[in-house]
């Protein structure tokens, strides 16, 4: 299917690796140019490498911290106008709902529920006024069902849900789509990390630990971040204009709801 967005113009944060870097990898098969971020600058530069030898499109890599006011002004600057938006970051850690600070919590709200708001005021606007534009945010299937270890995460991507829920019945009138995409588990390094939490938490190995959490979904394995991005570059292209303010899982049926 041509997803009709060839020449459009994507920015994906926080994608050398994992899920984000899905985001860009089908992005870029469909004909998008690609700005690009995350910290650690070898690996965006050869993710940038990568995607630019498979696909032919051109790709800005902007090396920074997404959750600062100077990574975000950087990866807009690079940008310019932006059609397609993806925002992302890094999750919050693991841990014990009394153990956590007005500190944690003040750090979770930033880079998971304050950084995609900050993204699309900037970016909304223009996209509004061009009258087309996509955003897609990574949340987290804790959205819809809490992850007892993640409250953090619990607590700052409901908080964005809210936001997205409301705004995007008002710019969908010009012809800006937002929505979110809720990862269950995901073979990628959160998820290892999360595997190695589990791991130490029970006393047993890091396999063993997979196995029990991959028990725990029904399609009986990890999604990909192929298919987790190629279902981003659908809600992103032409075909994707009456998706609005959705929120959708990917889970492998891991959440146990009727809806
Ligand atoms: P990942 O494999 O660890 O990749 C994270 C990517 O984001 C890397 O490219 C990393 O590069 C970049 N990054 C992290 N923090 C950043 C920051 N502050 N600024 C810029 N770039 C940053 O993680 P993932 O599994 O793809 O997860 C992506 C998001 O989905 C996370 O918020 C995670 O909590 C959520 N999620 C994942 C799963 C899962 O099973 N994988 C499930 C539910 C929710 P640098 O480290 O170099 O910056």
């Amino acid at each position: 299917m041509d997803l009709g967005i060839r020449g459009k113009r994507a920015v994906v944060c926080a994608s050398s690796k994992g899920l984000g870097r899905g985001c860009a990898e089908a992005l870029a098969e469909a004909g998008c140019d690609l700005v690009i971020n995350a910290r650690g600058a070898a690996a965006l530069a050869e993710t940038a490498a990568a995607i630019r030898a498979a696909h032919g499109v051109a790709v800005t890599e902007v090396p920074g911290d997404i959750t600062t006011e100077d990574g975000r002004a950087a990866v807009l600057e690079a940008a310019g106008d932006v059609d397609i938006l993806v925002t992302n970051a890094g999750g919050p850690p693991p841990g014990l709902w009394a153990d956590w600070s007005r500190d944690d919590f003040i750090a979770a709200l930033d880079a998971n529920m304050l950084t995609p708001i900050a993204l699309m005021q900037a970016v909304l606007p223009g996209m509004m006024e061009r009258g087309w534009g996509r955003v897609v945010n990574i949340t987290s299937q804790s959205v819809k069902a809490p992850v007892a270890v993640l409250g953090l995460s619990n607590s700052a991507r409901a908080g964005l849900t809210g936001f997205v829920a409301g705004t995007a019945r008002q710019v969908a009138g010009q012809g800006v789509t937002i929505n979110n995409l809720l990862p269950g588990f995901h073979a990628t390094d959160r998820a290892d990390a999360l595997d190695g939490g589990a791991a130490r938490e029970q006393g047993i190995t890091i396999e063993a630990a997979r196995a029990q959490r991959q028990a725990t979904v029904p399609a009986g394995r990890y999604g990909t971040a192929a298919e987790f991005g190629a279902t981003c570059a659908f809600l992103c292209s032409q075909h994707a204009g009456f998706i609005v303010g959705q929120n959708i899982l990917l889970d492998g049926g891991g959440t146990n709801a009727t809806i």
